[in-house]
């Protein structure tokens, strides 16, 4: 894939640790594009002794770091910002290459990951403490980092969960070490390279990358070096997550699994609402967590609104991420498209239509699923309890508008809810009731480096970016003052 960058240096396969790349003693493991299932590149995989080691550095490199002025920290998060702008187009060719996601999409990714490393390069010189008057005492609070961090980020969104985490840990004043999804290392090893340039001094930001995430997994979260543990990813591993690091009482962000409920009641304006809808399932073929895996629609509504849906879907080009007017790439691995397969023929099985698609695309290759539409879905099928991650939109009809909050918030996740009505009250009242840590109303597009993003109940804890990401990165330390 060389030929395909401008500046071919950017094309790591080595980890970064301490401010070099550097292989480890575990051998390489294979990185796959999903659009033809070539192997694209062999990278270093880490074990549990590498990844000590890179524990090791950041440790020592915090000493330094921690004691970094906020203008200092600001001043390299811009100077990142800015290489991984200048390198967007190439950021972007190497994410289609590994992760499948077409090309325009993928420079949007890269835009929308730098926003957030501009946004807390930003935060890093506007976040401090405060003062208190305690009759006859003072107090001072204080925000100081808290120390090492590890990050285990998912596949994808292979630049913008890595830099949501890390620009927040850096701008607190933490270091960091990231292990990426194993299909998605080579993004994370560009986005190394792209520091190292920008002067992120040695050993702040670290990327590991291995064949055994269990192995890396159990040394990150156990290690007693690594004061906080953030993760995306499925809420399995985040609760195995979670039960390693209650050993050591490391704090803990967790960002997991969805299965958000898109709400069009009677009086939505339907094409505005299948306009946010198709993107929400469509944008990076629907494997987001923030993708409406329940579409509730009223009934008396609901035929209007499904052939809304098919005029805007079956038009969508799918095929190789990297040819022109594709705007639905491939799913990321066999296993994917297996999943989705079966959510589809189990909602068939059980009574629902298929409107458009439902079919394994396998002329175009194996990884590849055709933008679906079903409708009369049942409320027993597996998209009510599990989260799909591809290109299906499942309609549930309902008649009763009382019952559909109650309907929605049957799951125990709480990432993001949608509600399409053109009444206020009615937005405020759903809106409030939805038991979600997002709540788009008319709107899909929750994702912004300036909005707190995070879930409740069993899809996390913490929130990412907005005012209060940073502190997510920073202990709250109260100093009393005697005052007479
Ligand atoms: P997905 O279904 O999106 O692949 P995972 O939760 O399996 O979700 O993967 C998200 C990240 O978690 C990836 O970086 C993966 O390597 C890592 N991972 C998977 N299993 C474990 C584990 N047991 N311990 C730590 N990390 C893991």
């Amino acid at each position: 894939p060389r030929h395909l960058l401008k500046d071919p240096s950017l094309l790591k396969t080595e980890n970064f640790v301490g401010g070099e790349f550097v292989s480890g003693d575990s051998g390489s493991f294979a990185v796959f594009n999903p659009a033809t299932n070539e192997e694209i590149a062999r990278v270093s995989s880490f074990g549990k002794e590498e990844t000590r080691k890179a524990i090791e550095a950041a440790s020592l490199s915090f000493m330094s770091w921690k004691k970094s002025t906020p203008s200092n920290r600001s001043d390299v998060l811009r100077k990142w910002y800015e290489a991984i702008n200048e390198n967007a187009e190439d950021l972007s060719a190497i994410m289609t290459l590994e992760q499948g996601k077409p090309l325009a999409e993928a420079l949007g990714e890269v835009r929308y990951g730098a926003s957030y490393v501009d946004w807390f390069s930003g935060e890093a010189v506007r976040s401090s403490g405060g003062y208190m008057d305690l009759d006859n005492r003072r107090a001072m609070l204080i925000r100081q980092p808290v120390g090492v961090c590890a990050a285990i980020t998912p596949w994808n969104f292979p630049v913008a969960m890595i830099t949501r985490k890390a620009a927040a840990a850096i701008a607190a004043g933490c270091t960091f070490v990231v292990k990426p999804a194993e299909a998605t290392p080579l993004t994370a090893l560009a986005l190394a390279e792209l520091a190292r340039r920008a002067g992120i001094p040695a050993g702040v930001f670290n990327v590991i990358c291995g064949s055994n995430p269990k192995e890396i997994g159990l040394e990150l979260s156990t290690n007693p070096s690594v004061k906080k543990i953030t993760f995306t990813g499925s809420t399995n591993v985040g609760k195995i997550l979670l039960e390693q690091s209650a050993s050591t009482v490391k704090r803990a962000c967790m960002e997991l699994g969805g299965l958000a409920p898109l709400i069009v009641l009677e009086d939505a304006d339907l094409k505005k609402a299948a306009v946010q809808t198709v993107a929400n399932k469509t944008r990076n073929g629907g494997q987001t967590c923030i993708s409406a895996n329940r579409i509730f629609v009223h009934k008396s509504v609901a035929d209007s609104f499904v052939s809304e849906l098919e005029e805007i879907m079956k038009p969508m080009k799918v095929g190789n991420g990297v040819d022109s007017g594709v705007v639905v790439g491939p799913l990321i691995n066999a296993a994917a498209v297996e999943k989705v397969k079966s959510h589809v023929d189990d909602a068939v099985s059980k009574g629902a239509e298929v409107v458009l698609g439902g079919k394994h695309l396998t002329e175009l290759g194996e990884n590849f699923y055709a933008p679906t539409i079903l409708k009369n879905v049942s409320m027993d099928s597996l998209f009510c309890c599990e989260e799909t991650f591809g290109p299906v939109l499942a309609v549930i009809p309902f008649e009763n508008e009382d019952e559909i909050i109650e309907r929605a918030n049957d799951t125990d996740f709480g990432l993001a809810s949608y509600v399409f009505t053109e009444s206020l009250s009615k937005a405020m009242r759903i809106g409030e009731a939805l038991e979600s840590g997002m709540v788009g109303i008319n709107s899909t597009a929750l994702s912004d480096a300036r909005a707190p993003f995070g879930g409740i109940k069993q899809s996390g804890m913490g929130t990412e970016g907005g005012p209060t990401g940073i502190h997510e990165y920073q202990n709250l330390k109260y100093v009393c003052f005697a005052a007479d």
